[in-house]
């Protein structure tokens, strides 16, 4: 069955589906993206989604496409037409296609790209055993809470990763604290079994996995604090892990050349796991 992709009115087969040459997307990264996680051909955490879709559009001044709830009948017809019971859809618009300048261009009409993918969940592997990241110097603008598609100091991270044999680049600030990983957050458990992750500010992006689970491990009653932690912090740390849309909680276990702890995963994110994937497969899960 030959994938479907819908390009701003129409459901396209996805080796067809292009935007103009002038998109501003294509231009300048002018836009912005999400990518929802599918479980039993529904989207997963749909209002949170939205939220910080509309969110990222407002503070880049792109006028909203169309209602929420257009965009959810757009989503899932995606997802239909893709027969997906499991994986992703990414979401992108931009500011729509104009004769190239800098200066927003008047009247334009934002560009809405959907695409749908099987796939996109953590391995067992990485799940049971864990992974490495390494650290590398945060070099990303200062406004790292929209959900730009302007990627590239993170796609040079997750590259710098990709050959060290790592899963994830953990981006580090000008202080030696961890702001968060090339594609997620990042998480550690303390001496006393709290989690700390950096509180919620320009420097990363508000992941809605991360908002997630802290709502789930604060209803079992696990403290989360908001606050920066430092590399060598999480090499010493008990236990530390990553979350995303598409890795949910994956374990780390070695950081650069340090193994953390035994260099397995620990119990706190081991019931992290569960809780997560019991939220996928249980949620609220909204269908138009
Ligand atoms: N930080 C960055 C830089 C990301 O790219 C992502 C994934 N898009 C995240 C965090 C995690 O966000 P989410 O949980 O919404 O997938």
């Amino acid at each position: 069955m030959s994938r479907i992709a819908y390009v701003n009115g129409r459901y396209v087969p996805h080796h067809a589906a292009g935007v103009h040459v002038e998109d501003r997307g294509y231009q300048f990264a002018d836009g912005v993206y999400e990518v929802f996680t599918i479980e039993r051909g529904r989207l997963v955490d749909v209002p949170a989604h939205h939220n910080r879709l509309m969110r990222s559009l407002g503070e880049l001044g792109i006028a909203s496409p169309m209602a929420p709830g257009a965009l959810d009948v757009i989503l899932h017809e995606v997802v239909r037409r893709n027969r997906l019971q499991r994986g992703i859809v990414y979401l992108q618009v931009t500011r729509g296609v104009s004769p190239r300048n800098h200066v927003f261009p008047d009247d334009v009409e934002p560009s809405v790209v959907v695409t749908a993918r099987r796939g996109g969940r953590p391995s067992s592997e990485n799940q049971d055993n864990g992974v490495t990241v390494i650290t590398v110097p945060d070099i990303r603008w200062g406004r790292c809470d929209i959900k730009s598609v302007s990627l590239l100091p993170n796609i040079l991270a997750k590259q710098a990763a990709r050959e060290a044999n790592a899963y994830e680049a953990w981006q580090v600030d000008s202080d030696g604290m961890v702001t968060e990983g090339a594609s997620s957050n990042a998480w550690i458990v303390d001496t006393d079994g709290n989690l700390v992750t950096r509180p919620l500010a320009n420097a990363i992006l508000g992941g809605i996995t991360r908002l997630v689970l802290k709502q789930l491990a604060e209803e079992q009653g696990i403290r989360v604090i908001e606050r920066p932690f430092s590399v060598a912090e999480a090499m010493a740390a008990r236990e530390a892990f990553v979350t995303s849309a598409t890795s949910f909680v994956t374990p780390v276990v070695q950081i650069d050349d340090r193994v953390i702890a035994n260099g397995k995963p620990g119990s706190t994110t081991t019931r992290l796991i569960t809780l997560y994937g019991n939220h996928v497969r249980n949620a609220q899960l909204t269908k138009t």
